[in-house]
């Protein structure tokens, strides 16, 4: 059996999706179109809309435009407020997805500060503050990282950015915590907020943009009236569909589910740290994630343990991006002042609801097993 301990990468559907989906299949067409089965699908996905907006607590006023995912959420926030001659701050620890369009902006006109986190992790409000202007328009942190799982205070960012630069656009990247953990877009007081529909068990390819009343967005893809024009081409229904299942599915279980998958966690992080005692987990002592552990396990390479893993049935993440087959080595832990044995040797385990705490355990035995085999074989 395989043991997915990758659910940060993507937190693949359960098995009711397929059939809940099925339901629907034959019965939808084109949401422009304005005979019936153009209608049903039309319906369809303003109920998902309604439901995602009651997912992150967004108000009636409040736009949601769905896109491909949070990439296309993202840059969309981007192309709309990182100006030429303006000033954009977000952090060093961004997903390439915002630190990728930034860099470009920058080659662009655009003045870009990228803000460091602190050795745990953290973006702080002062670090972000420190950076404003009276030039800048956009600041965006993002609300947990993705491969430490480290939270940030976006609260508290918003609410320091906003007494001192009021006109900026605040954003959020939310992708890895909408799902895990309560996210309140009225609360956070944010102007936009990001959501990808696969880390919480919706299709790949489906995700979301919640932007507050009055916030004045571009599209990005333009075209015809879909999304009220703020995003063109026919809408992904079936995609659309997935999310609305899969936030229906949150909304009634996201206490137990946070709970399920700090357990398990837990149970991993103990028991492995029992077994070899030379481990540490990155951002431990700040708040993160309920479901993630970065682990670094000196004298191995975090590329040849996941596929050792692999070759075993158990998934698991090394560093980020993944280009020409080889993980590059994270940005996040570069920026968190981490040296290069550190970066090398540090993978990512991320668990999902479903699994229990003795998955937890065993998933850290096996992993012992084939790191003491691996420092074995190195020092022969
Ligand atoms: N933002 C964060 C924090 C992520 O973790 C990811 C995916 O790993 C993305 C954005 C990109 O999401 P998508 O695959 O929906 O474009």
């Amino acid at each position: 059996m395989v043991l997915d301990l990758d659910a940060n990468a993507t937190y693949s559907p359960d098995d009711s999706l397929q059939k809940e989906m099925g339901e629907s299949w034959h019965k939808l067409g084109n949401p422009s179109s304005l005979h019936r089965a153009g209608q049903r699908a039309r319906a369809a996905i303003e109920e998902c809309r309604e439901l995602l907006r009651e997912l992150v607590g967004a108000d009636r006023g409040d736009t949601i435009v769905f896109t491909s995912g949070a990439t296309e959420a993202n840059a969309m926030v981007i192309s709309s407020f990182a100006r030429p001659n303006m000033h954009a701050v977000s952090s060093s620890i961004e997903h390439p997805c915002i630190v990728s369009p930034l860099r470009y902006a920058a080659t662009h006109g655009v003045e870009v500060s990228f803000v460091a986190p602190t050795e745990a992790g953290q973006v702080l409000p002062d670090a972000i503050c420190q950076n404003l202007k009276e030039s800048t328009t956009l600041v965006s942190v993002m609300a947990a990282n993705n491969e430490t799982g480290v939270i940030n205070d976006v609260a508290t960012i918003v609410r320091e950015v906003r007494s001192r630069a009021p006109t900026a656009v605040i954003h959020t990247d939310a992708a890895q915590v909408v799902g895990k953990l309560p996210v309140q877009f009225k609360e956070l007081d944010v102007d936009c907020l990001t959501i990808s529909g696969h880390k919480f068990g919706a299709l790949t390819g489906i995700g979301a943009l919640v932007i507050k009343q009055g916030v004045p967005i571009s599209p990005l893809i333009r075209g015809g009236p879909q999304e009220g024009r703020l995003r063109g081409g026919t809408e992904n229904v079936f995609g659309i569909i997935s999310l609305g299942i899969a936030a229906s599915a949150i909304l009634t279980e996201l206490s137990s589910r946070t709970h399920a998958m700090e357990s398990v966690r837990n149970s991993f992080e103990d028991t492995l740290q029992a077994c070899l005692q030379s481990i540490e987990v990155n951002g431990r002592e700040v708040a993160r994630l309920p479901n993630t552990s970065s682990v670094f396990i000196s004298g191995v390479r975090a590329d040849d343990l996941v596929v050792a893993l692999d070759l075993m049935g158990m998934y698991v993440s090394a560093g980020a991006a993944c280009s020409s087959g080889k993980p590059d080595p994270s940005h996040v832990l570069q920026a968190m002042g981490q040296d290069e044995e550190r970066v090398r040797s540090t993978v990512r385990v991320s668990f999902r609801a479903d699994q229990s705490v003795e998955v937890g355990a065993m998933a850290a035995r096996k992993m012992a097993a084939v790191i003491t085999r691996i420092r074995a074989s190195e020092r022969l």
